[in-house]
């Protein structure tokens, strides 16, 4: 055989072998989904704060193999931030990235801080922000919520911001006045309609949120049709009927079906349950094609 010829077929069989490594280290390429026409479920995975490199990426493993993602689902996880940057090489590329949280500034001096361009400049995709445990443990407002929202927009990231009420709030009837008028209420006016186009609601009722109690289907979808009624009347019904609005409060393979068919249930922010094969096998899996 010639020397060119010998060297082309090495070099083909080289690719192939490199492209099989790749596949048994990185888990199967995937490709990030074009949009599914119509109603597109986004499911939001929250690692919060678990993880040793050994355990992520065991997690990465478990997440490459638990099977399909329908069309008709955009699946993202919050990953805490020291291991972005692992899992971004190893995760499934049919599963976007989003931090946990970014900074209300810019770069800077601010030490400690992650601001959200240095999270879009990494590649990250989305950020959540107003997690009700940030809120509590943190003490962030709503105002400063939309502080970040705004760094978050502008450095080219999505959102998926968090709502919702306590035990005590709901019992005494503020509902309203917690999410719409307080936690929704903040983001009122601050951001042009393509700015929206990026912004997802996560409704999490704190009072379901780790504690195995899941609001009922019919309570997730009357919260969100009140959301989706607060952004057709303070932002256009353009973006109400495109806003996706997730729901969040201990979801899993057992009952994320039931909340999904909800009309006003676009998608689910999941914490514990995102941690294991079921996130994918149990909850975007059993997404009802719309
Ligand atoms: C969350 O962290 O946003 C959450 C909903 O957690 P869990 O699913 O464990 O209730």
């Amino acid at each position: 055989r010639p020397l060119t010829a010998c060297r082309a077929s090495s070099r083909i069989t080289m690719a192939s072998l490199l492209s099989q490594a790749r596949t048994a280290f990185m888990g199967p390429p995937g490709a990030p989904q074009a949009p599914y026409p119509g109603k597109q479920y986004l499911i939001g995975g929250n690692w919060k704060c678990n993880g040793t490199k050994e355990s992520t990426a065991a997690l990465v493993a478990t997440l490459n193999g638990a099977g399909d993602i329908p069309a008709w689902c955009e699946v993202v996880v919050g990953v805490p931030s020291i291991h972005i940057g692992s899992v971004m090489g190893t995760l499934r590329k049919d599963i976007a990235i989003a931090a946990q949280d970014c900074s209300a500034t810019g770069m800077g001096a601010y030490t400690g801080e992650l601001s959200a361009a240095m999270l879009a400049d990494y590649g990250v995709k989305w950020v959540i922000l107003g997690h009700s445990e940030r809120r509590t443990n943190q003490g962030e407002s709503s105002a400063l919520v939309a502080t970040k929202t705004k760094q978050a927009l502008d450095a080219g990231l999505s959102v998926m911001v968090c709502v919702g009420e306590t035990l005590e709030e709901r019992e005494a009837g503020r509902i309203d006045a917690v999410v719409l008028d307080d936690h929704m209420a903040a983001l009122k006016g601050k951001f042009s309609e393509a700015e929206w186009a990026r912004i997802a609601i996560a409704y999490e009722p704190v009072w379901a949120i780790g504690t195995g109690k899941t609001a009922t289907p019919e309570q997730a979808q009357e919260v969100h049709a009140s959301i989706r009624a607060w952004l057709s009347t303070n932002v256009s019904p353009a973006i109400a009927k495109a806003t996706r609005i997730q729901y969040g409060g201990s979801m899993k393979g057992a009952n994320a079906a039931g909340l999904l068919s909800k009309p006003d249930i676009d998608g689910g922010l999941i914490g514990g349950a995102s941690l294991k094969a079921e996130f994918i096998s149990g909850i975007a899996a059993v997404a009802p094609k719309p």
